[in-house]
């Protein structure tokens, strides 16, 4: 098969939309003075494997500890998952933190209602998670800040696990391409 030029363009433009604007090995790197440098005012997190193990039920003191200094310096947060309403109330109501759950990311529809929700701009906004097909390409999508976090463990829920093999595809075309650093 023959590939001119345009087709080259036209694969990194469509490969780009999954390009995440930074990239951080934990969401505690996600500080209150790294997101004010960049005019945040509001974050917007996925739960599974993004802020604890997929299979993890609750907050760990180091999350916990982590909203609160958020909240302490003014930022707002909200949980966005794909995840059952019964999973994501269980995690987030004890923290008082808004959520939604069974968002259907990368559609944009919970994004929007968050942003809407939260009453900031979408450059007072970040998307943070662990996936690109759906955190990085729905907050892309969004008009959004994206942060990609490192997943909690290597491990998955059954859905994610065929999301997974489309990703290391394109994070090894990222990678090659020197836009992303990581750790296979
Ligand atoms: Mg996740």
């Amino acid at each position: 098969m023959m590939y001119n030029s345009n087709d080259i363009v036209e694969v990194n433009e469509l490969l780009n939309r999954f390009l995440p604007n930074d990239q951080v090995d934990t969401v505690l790197e996600v500080t209150p003075d790294y997101l004010k440098n960049k005019g945040i005012k509001g974050v917007i997190t996925d739960l599974d494997n993004t802020l604890v193990a997929w299979n993890q039920p609750a907050a760990t003191p180091e999350v916990i500890e982590w909203f609160r200094v958020l909240r302490e310096a003014g930022i707002e947060v909200t949980i966005i998952s794909n995840n059952t309403e019964d999973r994501v109330s269980f995690f987030s109501k004890p923290l008082g933190i808004p959520f939604i759950s069974k968002a259907r990311k990368p559609m944009q529809t919970a994004f929007k209602r968050a942003k809407k929700e939260m009453k900031l701009s979408g450059d007072e906004l970040v998307v943070v998670g662990d996936q690109l097909l759906t955190d990085v390409f729905g907050g892309n999508r969004a008009n959004l800040h994206t942060i990609l976090v490192v997943p909690i463990v290597r491990t998955d829920g059954f859905f994610t696990r065929f999301n997974r093999k489309i990703e290391r595809r394109i994070l090894h075309h990222f990678k090659k391409t020197g836009k992303l650093n990581w750790e296979d």
